[in-house]
């Protein structure tokens, strides 16, 4: 039945995981949920997921990338909390921001309905305003999934947290007709002899129990698989019969969590607790994609740079997933370097002197910037494959204004107010809507290829569509200029420059959007695939300096 409350019907997407995290954040919950969801989608399910994240900010677009990792962007222009692109990925799916749920989106939405008198004079209150609220934003995006998967950012415990716990603990209380399954995932640490220790599960499970969540799953994090005695402890003392105790230990590759995952049986119990054993495809019906590809192995390995201002894997994290996607397709195992784009200063490009290729993330504000400049022209003199994305793609027009066009001073008017050639600029029409704000183009966007480029050809079709993240556009003024001098743009969408080329080059290409975000295991982003294949195919003059 319905709630009063929530008036929300919800005859759909009546199968929920919600999983948990004891003990510490950074446990890889996540992984393991979203590993879960891969199986349960090769046993022909259609599954979807909701990360809450128990934060204030009402999503992630304002989040400082070094803090909180890669701001993720979805197909609806939500910039969310890296998590979702984990989910994306591994499930294959693509989701909205109604699938991140924080606290900001949730207070802000009550508040709002109190300022328009919708509590008609009630005391508004975290129970029932804000649980209610919390279950309707899952069970809406869960409509129409077979199961949805419902991860709690945060640890047990944790004070902002106490709202959702409490909205899972009615939502588990209230519906008859829905199946619901907790799933804890805590660290199970070693002992100085040895000994895998449960105490911190014990603990983490007891401060659930204390506000009513009973675990049905406990999948323990280890470097090894847990013992058969750590199992039947934690079981004994969590009040969980011992096959619903999982062991998700280290492996080397995140891609792989769905192997051990299986191995240990976990999808198969979730299936059975969930009723749909019985719909499930047989298992040798099931889709193998996955673990075909997760588990090539490579017959080579190249080295790429990336040039970026945050030496933290997490806050390019698409990027580097993409370049192990490409690789997983081109068999090569690719060796990411991170290279400060600040140590870059003129003339210290031998930091780059034998990689195989570069490429140049997005980024805002002007740190760094003439690092990447640098390393743009290091790629493009010595013919070092470079993938520029977003504001790489900006800074390629930049070098290539100054360098070649010798336009001296040529910046972006983002990064240098006092440019005498902003040849990337905000457009006309934005200037006129900057004062209204808004100028920030989001989300999925559709280019025009150009015939005969290689953008094309990677493609392989008239159109692509990517998501963007950006403010500022190749001035059209400059166009010609660059254009007569060399520089094609292959990408357009109307009067916005969408993906630029250079011919006579190996490998030079920049996207205004971000073909990160679309690239999964089993579907590779072009751009990045096309970089792995340049650099297969590339004369090694380019290793300049290099062992070549
Ligand atoms: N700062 C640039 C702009 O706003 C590029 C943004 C990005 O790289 N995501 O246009």
């Amino acid at each position: 039945m319905p709630t009063e409350q929530t008036g929300y019907d919800p005859s759909l997407g009546r199968k929920f995981v919600f999983v948990t995290g004891g003990v510490m954040s950074g446990l890889g919950k996540g992984i393991t949920a979203a590993s879960t969801g891969r199986l349960l989608a090769n046993a022909g399910f259609d599954v979807t997921a909701v990360k809450i994240d128990p934060y204030l900010n009402v999503d992630a677009g304002t989040m400082n990338p070094f803090q909180h990792g890669e701001v993720y962007v979805l197909k609806d222009g939500g910039e969310v909390d890296l998590d979702l692109g984990n989910y994306e990925r591994f499930l294959d799916t693509e989701m909205t921001s109604d699938h991140n749920v924080t606290t900001g989106k949730v207070y802000r939405e009550v508040i709002e309905k109190e300022r328009a008198g919708d509590y008609l004079g009630r005391t508004v209150q975290i129970i029932p305003h804000i649980t209610d609220d919390i279950k309707r934003r899952i069970r809406e995006a869960a409509a129409g999934s077979d199961v949805c998967i419902v991860e709690v950012g945060g640890t047990v415990g944790d004070i902002e947290g106490m709202p959702y716990l409490e909205a899972l603990r009615q939502f588990a209380h209230e519906q008859d007709d829905e199946d619901i399954l907790f799933t804890h995932v805590t660290l199970v640490p070693y002992s100085k002899n040895g000994e895998q220790k449960t105490k911190p599960t014990q603990h983490s499970v007891k401060e659930l129990r204390s506000i009513g969540l009973q675990p049905d799953i406990l999948v323990g994090r280890c470097a090894d698989p847990l013992d058969d005695q750590t199992r039947e402890k934690i079981a004994l003392f969590c009040d969980v019969p011992t096959d619903a105790v999982f062991s998700n230990p280290d492996v080397a590759d995140i891609y792989r969590v769905p192997l051990v995952v299986e191995d240990e049986g976990l999808d198969e119990y979730v299936m059975a607790q969930l009723d749909i054993d019985g719909e499930a495809l047989p298992p040798e019906e099931r889709d193998t994609v996955w673990r075909e590809t997760v588990t090539r192995e490579p017959e080579g390995s190249v080295d790429v740079a990336l040039v970026g201002k945050y030496g933290l894997e997490d806050a390019y994290i698409s990027i580097h997933e993409s370049l192990k996607h490409a690789g997983l397709e081109k068999r090569v195992d690719v060796d990411r370097q991170w290279v400060h784009s600040e140590d870059l200063a003129d003339g210290h490009d031998d930091q780059l002197a034998g990689v195989d290729g570069v490429v140049i993330p997005g980024g805002f504000g002007s740190r760094g910037t003439e690092g990447k400049v640098e390393a743009i022209r290091y790629c493009r003199e010595h013919d070092v494959p470079l993938l520029g994305l977003c504001l790489g793609f900006q800074l390629s027009v930049v070098e290539f204004a100054r360098n070649v066009l010798g336009l001296e001073g040529a910046h972006s008017a983002e990064l240098d107010e006092g440019t005498p050639h902003p040849v990337i600029d905000l457009l006309p029409e934005q200037k006129r809507m900057e004062d209204m704000g808004g100028t920030m183009r989001l989300g999925a966007h559709e280019t025009d290829l150009r015939e005969g480029t290689l953008a094309r050809e990677l493609y392989g079709a008239p159109t692509c569509t990517e998501r963007h993240r950006h403010r500022y556009e190749v001035n059209p003024e400059y166009i010609p200029a660059l254009e007569d001098a060399g520089m094609v743009f292959s990408g357009t969408s109307g009067n916005r420059m969408e993906v630029l080329e250079l011919p006579d080059h190996p490998y030079f290409l920049g996207t205004q959007f971000h073909p990160e975000f679309r690239s999964r295991p089993t579907r590779v982003s072009p751009p990045f695939v096309g970089f792995l294949d340049a650099i297969a195919t590339a004369e090694t003059p380019a290793r300049v300096g290099g062992d070549a």
